[in-house]
């Protein structure tokens, strides 16, 4: 399955990705982690990615792109297929990725919205940023996020609403409950047409 997780910081993508990924033995692909990662190793696309992330803003898209295109053209997120989480955030990432998929993969399976309201966010947030110390969950940058999720990336619901793919679940309470409410919506997205070959 090729699927994409939506939904605001503090939705719990991060912790569902792990189980779906688990269960439909498919790669969990987090921008946000990537990103954490060549920041820690230095790289030049880390230096150019930090203060971005620090500051809780959108990191340009052209330098999102360059990197997940690189990281599906890794062969194997083809076969059995790849969550998304936190890509696409734009409008512009969406498109692209529309195009990379047409060329490469083929198209998205479904669409997961985990829908939390914002206080239970900032809640999740606060007690993330006490157990983990991200680098962007202190509450001025939260709040920040959160506003760069509603001007940016909210907008890609109807653009998926269009395309048929939204799933909507309810992405409050506990792990184990999101969970069997993600499970549910999974079991009625229709499988994928096997490709006979890659173009
Ligand atoms: P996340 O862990 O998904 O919340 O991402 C952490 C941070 O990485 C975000 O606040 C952005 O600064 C950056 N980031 C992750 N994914 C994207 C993306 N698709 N587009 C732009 N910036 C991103």
């Amino acid at each position: 399955m090729r699927l994409v997780l939506l939904g605001p910081p503090g939705a719990g993508k991060g912790t569902q990705a792990v189980r779906i990924s688990a269960r439909h033995g498919i790669p969990a692909i987090s921008t946000g982690q990537l990103f954490d990662r060549q920041i820690s190793a230095g790289t030049p696309l880390g230096r150019r990615a930090e203060r971005y992330v620090r500051a809780g803003e959108l990191v340009p898209d052209e330098i999102v792109l360059d990197m997940v295109a690189e990281r599906l053209a890794e062969s194997a997120d083809c076969g059995a297929g790849f969550l998304l989480d936190g890509f696409p955030r734009t409008l512009a990432q969406a498109e692209a990725l529309d195009r990379m998929l047409t060329v490469s993969c083929g198209p998205l399976d479904a669409v997961l919205d985990l829908e939390v309201g914002e206080s239970e966010v900032l809640e999740r947030i606060s007690r993330r940023a006490l157990s983990e110390g991200r680098l962007d969950d202190g509450a001025e940058t939260a709040r920040r996020r959160l506003k760069v999720f509603a001007a940016e990336t909210a907008p890609l619901r109807s653009h998926y609403a269009g395309q048929g793919l939204l799933r909507t679940v309810d992405g409050s309470g506990p792990p184990d409950g999101v969970w069997a409410r993600v499970e549910e919506v999974l079991a009625a997205v229709p499988r994928p047409q096997v490709r006979a070959s890659r173009p």
